[in-house]
């Protein structure tokens, strides 16, 4: 029974939860099954969504499924106009991409569907948002676990930033079109659910350090999709039918984990951090990019790492006043920043604001870190598995993250280490060894491992 399933009476619904919240899953029908194209005209019929549809694509997903969807829809006298991005490199969700979109979107038009992957859902969930259509996602590829998202990454003026988006009304995929995505897509999906290893316990290291509040449904979803596709490596390996199924699966609902949250925190933590880190990077240097679970999968070997390496820390070694003496003053972060970021430093610190540096803010953290140490913060360190466990589980998978494979440059993530958790005010890992004064020392060690 898919995860998902479990939760199927929740879609569309608004329910009041055991962490005293009300939450809302807008999504209102997954469908993910052979020939699942076919299902469209009754889903849209179903959800009153009208009979004028653009849809958006590139030239891969048009003769993928988008060709086919068109002829459906066309055959049962809908009105469908086409937006479809062609050439390589890949789009990016940018400024061009966003416009490209609204050039053929006419607003007579009833919904839109999304046939793709990462970006082309990013870029359809923002213009859904800003037209105010509801749209559909055709799902092309277990890549990712954005499918139920409500925010678009966006890159505008190269920098990466989140977007207040919509969620979409339906995310249907078909096993078949999923089992013949390329394996790097199917292997990043299997990174970016690895990723929710360190993702959930930096959520409770924030709960524990920053008392920010926790919902235990959300946290039982994305445990649930990382439990099940490590249950599935082999099949996920093999391409099969049930294994690729239960990946996207588990990417569906780590998505609806999010929705229900009103944020990323349950699925994106120091490993989405790092990530992004290397994504920006990649971007500046004109570097071709790798895709975001892949580089979210490596991140994760090095959080993970983090964590074991933390699990020994002893908290007798916190002194707190010499800690804060040495926190680098606004100013001298400022410099830093700049150097680190270059053309996008502003936004860095725009971002990231003067809080952190307000009187007593830093010397309560400590204090509430050395306080809660014993009884709350190493159980989460210890919570996260061994990063041996980790490698095996990826070997079984036959994925290979590790930077060599990946060409990825260890100065590279040393630098990622040190400086992503600049990018978002979210408390992670790489923050606990920033307050503590012991991530240079540990980025190194990390980093200096010709192993990893
Ligand atoms: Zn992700
Ligand atoms: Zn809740």
């Amino acid at each position: 029974m898919s995860i998902t399933s479990l939760y199927s009476s929740k879609l569309g619904t608004t329910f009041d939860c055991q962490c005293g919240k009300k939450h809302s899953i807008p999504l209102k029908a997954v469908i993910i099954q052979e020939n699942a194209a076919g299902q469209i005209p009754d889903l849209l019929a179903r959800e009153g969504l009208g009979t004028r549809g653009l849809i958006v694509c590139d030239q891969d997903t048009w003769s993928l499924a988008g060709k086919d969807i068109w002829e459906i829809l066309n055959s049962k006298g809908y009105s469908i106009k086409i937006c479809k991005f062609n050439g390589t490199p890949l789009i990016k969700p940018d400024e061009k991409a966003v416009t490209r979109i609204l050039v053929e979107y006419d607003p007579a038009v009833d919904f839109l569907l999304a046939v793709g992957s990462g970006t082309i859902n990013d870029l359809v969930r923002f213009i859904s948002h800003k037209t105010g259509k509801p749209y559909i996602i055709f799902a092309t590829a277990p890549s990712m676990d954005g499918y139920a998202s409500t925010v678009s990454p966006l890159l505008i003026n190269g920098f990466k930033r989140t977007y207040t988006a919509t969620h979409p009304t339906a995310i249907i995929a078909d096993t078949g079109i999923l089992c013949s995505a390329p394996e790097e897509m199917i292997m990043a999906g299997v990174g970016d659910i690895l990723g929710k290893l360190t993702s959930l316990a930096d959520w409770r290291l924030g709960v524990a350090v920053t008392g920010e509040s926790l919902c235990e449904t959300a946290m039982t979803m994305v445990n649930s999709s990382v439990q099940q596709v490590i249950s599935y490596m082999t099949d996920i390996r093999n391409k099969k039918p049930e294994g690729i199924k239960a990946l996207m699966d588990a990417l569906i609902i780590s998505g609806i984990a999010m929705m229900l949250m009103g944020n990323s925190r349950p699925a994106s933590g120091s490993e989405h951090h790092i990530a992004h880190f290397l994504e920006m990077k990649y971007l500046m240097d004109g570097r071709e990019p790798l895709f975001h679970g892949t580089k979210v999968g490596m991140a994760a070997l090095y959080t993970v790492a983090l964590y074991n390496e933390m699990a020994g820390f002893n908290p007798d070694n916190i002194d707190i006043e010499q800690l804060i003496r040495e926190k680098p003053e606004y100013d001298e972060w400022c410099q830093k920043i700049r150097q680190i970021f270059g053309p996008i430093a502003d936004e860095v610190i725009e971002e990231k604001g003067r809080k952190d540096w307000e009187p007593g803010v830093y010397q309560q953290r400590l204090h509430t870190i050395k306080q809660k140490w014993n009884s709350e913060i190493r159980p989460v360190l210890m919570s996260v598995l061994l990063l041996n466990t980790v490698k095996s589980y990826l070997n079984e998978a036959g994925a290979d993250f590790s930077p060599a494979a990946l060409n990825v440059d260890q100065e590279l993530i040393h630098q990622a280490l040190l400086y992503s958790k600049e990018i978002r005010t979210r408390y992670t890992i790489l923050s606990l060894a920033s307050d503590l004064g012991i991530l240079p020392e540990y980025a190194k060690k990390l980093t200096c491992n010709p192993d990893k």
